[in-house]
């Protein structure tokens, strides 16, 4: 039976994508070769990554001031690559600290700059996002991540900065429409909620790169992987070609403001049945719930395996919160169909008759 797969990341991708790409991985457009193993070189496989440069660029809003790169490392070289490329010497960035993920991004930068913690939500184990902090104006840049997978917030807004904004985008990605302006730099790996593992997109503004000055080995210099295409060495090849995909279904499913509109049905629908279930709880402040993964308790703690049990027979899988949270995380990303989401809330309803 096939699942309904609730998990974090490496999640959930559309049927299509995977039939497509299982496809491809025996006989690729005609090559009489599987796609895992021609020529990153091959004019084929160069126009996969230009349609997937080029559906980044449609979907998101970017035009050619920006460049748009894929590259290995996850998401966590990133929090070092960032820094690296364009934070100088002594200069400070301003980063928001909104759980795990900001930590790691804080920890990195502070190999190569100043690092202000501009605000912070960990005296309350990252229950809501923090808002209407100072940003310095002669930062280099604003950290942020814009969705927090491991508590289920979510950046609803983004402040006005006067310093050019990086973000983690890892696990909302794509999920809502969003105004490219703002953003100096916006990394994603690609596992949450645009693609498999092993591949990061990376949109960076051109006027930016080389701006910490640093001398970098070539691997770690945006600019070197922006003059070549991101080819300048082989880029993960099957994950990216997974990714053109899964932008090629998005664009076909209307695109960024239809799929916002879904990711809010499918999350109101959830999220009411946790307010209205005397069974269960929600975790952070409702104005900063995330639409990608919402996590909640159980009332009575008693129930957690129990309710796991009962979800587990209904096909369910991947619920379990993080370890941080505990209780349960459903993550809700893009390719989530809405039924997936009914039948959790059937299990919790049946769940609520049988043990309220
Ligand atoms: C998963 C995740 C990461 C880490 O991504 P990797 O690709 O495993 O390095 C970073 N930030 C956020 C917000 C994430 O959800």
């Amino acid at each position: 039976m096939k699942k309904h797969n609730f998990s974090a990341g490496p999640a959930i991708l559309p049927q299509s994508v995977m039939q497509e790409a299982a496809q491809a991985c025996i006989e690729f457009n005609g090559m009489g070769m599987s796609i895992l193993e021609i020529s990153h070189r091959s004019k084929q496989y160069d126009a996969v990554v230009a349609e997937a440069e080029s559906l980044v660029r449609e979907i998101g809003g970017f035009d050619d001031r920006f460049a748009v790169l894929f590259l290995g490392g996850g998401a966590s070289t990133q929090f070092a690559l960032a820094p690296m490329n364009l934070l100088k010497d002594g200069e400070k960035a301003g980063y928001v600290d909104t759980g795990v993920w900001a930590n790691k991004a804080i920890k990195e930068a502070k190999l190569f700059g100043n690092v202000e913690v501009l605000a912070s939500s960990k005296d309350s184990n990252y229950t809501f996002i923090p808002k209407g902090y100072d940003i310095p104006s002669d930062a280099a840049y604003l950290h942020l991540t814009s969705n927090n997978t491991i508590y289920g917030t979510q950046l609803h807004e983004f402040p006005k900065s006067p310093v050019p904004i990086v973000c983690d985008m890892s696990s909302d990605m794509f999920s809502r429409p969003f105004d490219a302006e703002q953003f100096g730099l916006i990394y994603a790996g690609a596992q949450k909620n645009i693609g498999p593992a092993g591949v990061t997109v990376v949109i960076v503004r051109k006027d930016l790169l080389g701006r910490s000055g640093r001398k970098l080995p070539s691997m770690f210099d945006y600019s070197i992987h922006s003059d070549n295409g991101s080819m300048y060495n082989t880029p993960p090849v099957f994950p990216l070609y997974v990714t053109m995909l899964t932008l090629r279904w998005l664009k076909a499913e209307g695109g960024l403001t239809a799929i916002q509109k879904r990711n809010e049905e499918k999350a109101a629908i959830l999220y009411n049945e946790i307010d209205t279930n005397p069974l269960f709880k929600g975790t952070v402040a409702v104005e900063d719930r995330s639409l990608m993964n919402v996590c909640f308790l159980p009332t009575n703690p008693e129930h957690e395996e129990p309710f796991m049990a009962a979800a587990k027979a209904a096909g369910i899988d991947g619920i379990k919160g993080h370890r941080s949270v505990g209780g349960f995380r459903a993550s809700i990303y893009n390719a989530m169909p809405q039924s997936s989401v009914q039948v959790l809330v059937d299990v919790m309803r049946e769940f609520a008759m049988q043990n309220g």
